[in-house]
């Protein structure tokens, strides 16, 4: 039963008592009880953020402080995370590049750059830490670290010879696609971290690319969303990477793919009440799907209409500065893709920010990480910039994120930078 059906008054909706979204009539079944429980946190924040005339505003000063802190400390916590540190590289200078701080601070880029080069393996590829075995996640991180980096250093670290190589040998002549590691998983995202790192170094070869189309088109599922692998169930972290894999290895043959069906998944993962996107049918909302999902629709975007990135984004005047259309509550403002980009935003800074400390979590009531950080704030530039070169920012201007490319999540000026420097090398 819908209690609440209309976001137009989005600050009336939050400020009536009890009056969330998912009925509590079948209090047996667990999926409805964490549904409602969630809800209710989500309606207590917004409500505390209302009565407390909290500003929309994102948090910068809070966020940088955060983000310094966790960099400079990459070499002595984190244990538990130890085989991700090229993750943590890669979720943080993203998140400063983002907040446009990144640049002012070259001797991080320096200390980034030696400590991923500790990574690469003499084999190609990279492992999640000094001396570990090469694995395509961290590959993925570290080349878009790199990038991110963007100096020559950083370039020039990249054994470009080696990383082909450690690509192709994962290449899983069984089932089509790519595994993790040797003797390794095969799923989805390991076409997209190859590929991805492949484009951005300027390796991505016919070899590499050669039946991945096909492979990808049979994890779509009846649902419409992309599965991991053949027969899985749909799940938007892996509908992301084999859309982006998707256009990576073969940008004109949709027609394998069923793109309303897709479409018709990717807008029923926004969650009405909450604003946020999940990951899954039944599932609770997520802030890191702020990316997963929402990214989801510049590839959909791209799909139905031919829009070609590079070519958008290399522009002489980057287009984004064109216009912004300021939003403070008003119920005004366009969404461009075909998500609700305002209410994603809504939900993002006062749900998912943490405003005292700085960072950003998956829902009120948990804490903050870099991993959500990173994919929070790449999804909060999604939502902000729309395909038709315009901006749409919930808040003061200044909550304006930097753009990210829709397929490598870097800023668009250091995926070309990147493939510039290695086109010019060839
Ligand atoms: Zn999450």
């Amino acid at each position: 039963m819908t209690k609440y059906n209309d976001d137009k008054a989005w600050r009336q909706k939050f400020t009536e008592n009890e009056y969330w979204m998912t009925s509590e009539d079948e209090p047996d079944d667990p999926t409805t009880e964490e549904q409602v429980k969630v809800e209710i946190g989500v309606q207590k924040t917004y409500q505390k953020f209302l009565r407390d005339k909290k500003e929309l505003k994102v948090q910068r000063g809070k966020h940088i402080a955060y983000l310094l802190d966790g960099i400079r400390h990459l070499d002595s916590y984190f244990d538990s995370l130890d085989a991700s540190r090229p993750w943590l590289v890669y979720w943080i200078v993203h998140s400063l590049d983002l907040l446009g701080e990144l640049d002012k601070h070259p001797d991080i880029i320096h200390d980034a750059v030696v400590f991923l080069s500790k990574c690469q393996n003499s084999t190609g590829g990279f492992g999640g830490g000094p001396g570990q075995l090469s694995h395509l996640a961290p590959t993925y991180a570290a080349v878009n670290a790199l990038a991110i980096c963007g100096t020559q250093e950083a370039y020039e670290m990249i054994d470009r010879k080696g990383l082909h190589s450690f690509l192709m040998s994962m290449r899983d002549p069984i089932h089509g696609g790519f595994v993790m590691h040797h003797g390794g998983e095969n799923d989805v995202r390991g076409c997209y971290c190859a590929l991805n790192a492949a484009s951005l170094a300027g390796v991505l070869t016919p070899e590499l690319t050669a039946g991945i189309p096909e492979f990808i088109a049979r994890c779509q599922t009846y649902e419409g969303g992309m599965g991991g692998f053949p027969g899985n169930e749909a799940h938007g972290g892996y509908t992301f990477c084999a859309l982006a894999a998707f256009l990576l290895s073969s940008p004109a043959s949709h027609q394998l793919l069923n793109v309303p069906a897709l479409t018709d998944w990717a807008v029923a993962r926004q969650t009405p009440y909450e604003g946020g996107f999940n990951g899954r049918t039944n599932k609770l909302v997520d802030a890191c799907y702020s990316f997963w999902m929402g990214g989801v629709f510049p590839l959909l975007h791209a799909m139905e209409y031919g829009w070609r990135f590079d070519a958008f984004w290399n522009q002489e005047k980057p287009a984004y500065n064109k216009s912004t259309k300021e939003e403070k509550g008003s119920d005004d403002m366009d969404s461009l893709y075909l998500f609700h980009q305002k209410n994603l935003q809504l939900y993002i800074l006062i749900c998912s920010q943490d405003d005292v400390r700085g960072g950003f979590r998956d829902k009120p009531g948990k804490g903050r990480d870099f991993y959500h950080t990173c994919y929070t704030l790449s999804g909060l530039s999604v939502s902000q910039h729309n395909p038709d070169g315009t901006t749409s920012v919930v808040g003061p201007n200044e909550n304006l994120m930097e753009p990210t490319h829709p397929i490598h999540n870097v800023r668009p000026i250091k995926a070309t930078r990147m493939k510039n420097f290695f086109s010019e090398i060839k």
